[in-house]
């Protein structure tokens, strides 16, 4: 049996869903959440207590970054046993990239940490901020008779939609419907029921605890790969002093033009020691090097293939592995296995 302390913690990182229009010069601006959260009568019907844990100045997500989510860590560690979950309120420029980069600081995770926000602030008539924060708060307070919970796990609420969070993608920066995972399933969906897909969930080991990670290493860059690109910009984008990994969004299945320069270029630079990840540019499907030839080059090029993972979630993986491994060898054989559901590797 797990002990619950019947409570849940909204941590407010800042985002549309808590601003408020500025009277002088019409921008939206954050406001005071914890006040805004008093002023929600409707909170009190989800049973589960609900404090608030605000940013000191809470952001546009634009300006996340991994000292940022190093304190979210930080804030989750110091909290983590006298809750039963955690949302975070997240704008949703960055979410997907926060979503990813905690499923990796956060491992074997043991309790709800879900990420949700909104498209129009909360205080708005039209919100879509009211039922994605009450929806996220009961997920993260779900639980089995045992006390066990039922989505322990870092994941995005958005619009009806339970997505794992290193699977997720902003994909509307206009619609409610902001967000979806198109190479998963949705861990639930919220209609009239909740209904929880459990046979997707993570399942963690209670013996185990929770072990935080604070290193992120930022050595990283995306490069996106298009007809008529020149030599000298990949050769200056390669020869980078700090970069050590790259996330190369390729056509399709994990295609390249077959330009003998690029494919000499990228074995030299994985023959340093940079790691190279291939992440395709369709939002849907997985990459599969050894369909066609000008997938298979980049193989034999020592590119290392992403599976079906997200660009956002490449990153946050390499930024993490990065700062905890030396060998490339190991980091591209960790980039190939799945740590926290974020790749499917049986896919080739
Ligand atoms: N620019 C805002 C942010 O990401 C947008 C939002 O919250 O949806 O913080």
């Amino acid at each position: 049996m797990i002990h619950r302390t019947g409570r849940v913690l909204l941590i407010y990182t800042g985002g549309t869903i808590g601003m408020g229009i500025n009277p002088k010069n019409g921008l939206l601006e954050p406001l005071d959440f914890k006040e805004l959260v008093e002023r929600m009568p409707e909170l009190k019907e989800i049973p589960a207590g609900v404090d608030v844990h605000q940013f000191p100045q809470p952001i546009d997500s634009s300006d996340m970054n991994p000292r940022l989510w190093a304190r979210i860590v930080e804030i989750l560690v110091g909290h983590y046993d006298r809750y039963d979950g955690f949302v975070i309120l997240h704008g949703t420029d960055t979410m997907a990239f926060t979503a990813s980069a905690l499923s990796f600081m956060l491992e074997n995770l043991t309790k709800p940490v879900i990420l949700t926000g909104s498209q129009l602030p909360i205080t708005r008539l039209r919100t879509d901020g009211r039922e994605n924060l009450i929806t996220s708060i009961e997920i993260a307070a779900a639980h089995y008779p045992d006390g066990r919970p039922r989505v322990p796990e870092v994941c995005i609420y958005f619009s009806g939609k339970l997505l794992r969070g290193n699977r997720s993608t902003k994909m509307n920066s206009e619609g409610f419907n902001a967000f979806d995972s198109f190479n998963f399933p949705h861990l639930a969906d919220a209609g009239v029921n909740i209904v929880f897909h459990d046979e997707l969930i993570l399942k963690p080991d209670y013996t185990r605890p929770m072990t935080p990670h604070f290193a992120m290493d930022t050595g990283v860059i995306v490069f996106t790969l298009f007809p008529g690109i020149e030599e000298d910009t990949v050769r200056y984008l390669l020869d980078s002093p700090h970069l050590r990994a790259i996330v190369m969004r390729t056509y399709g299945s994990g295609n390249a033009p077959q330009l003998p320069w690029l494919i000499k270029a990228l074995s030299e630079a994985t023959a340093r020691g940079i790691v190279v990840i291939n992440i395709t540019q369709c939002a849907a499907g997985p990459v599969e090097m050894a369909r066609y030839s000008g997938g298979f080059m980049l193989h034999s090029a020592g590119v290392t293939s992403g599976f079906d993972g997200t660009v956002e979630c490449a990153i946050a993986k390499l930024m993490h592995l990065l700062a905890h491994y030396n060998d490339a060898k190991e980091i591209r054989r960790l980039m190939n296995l799945a740590l926290c559901g974020e790749i499917s590797p049986s896919i080739k």
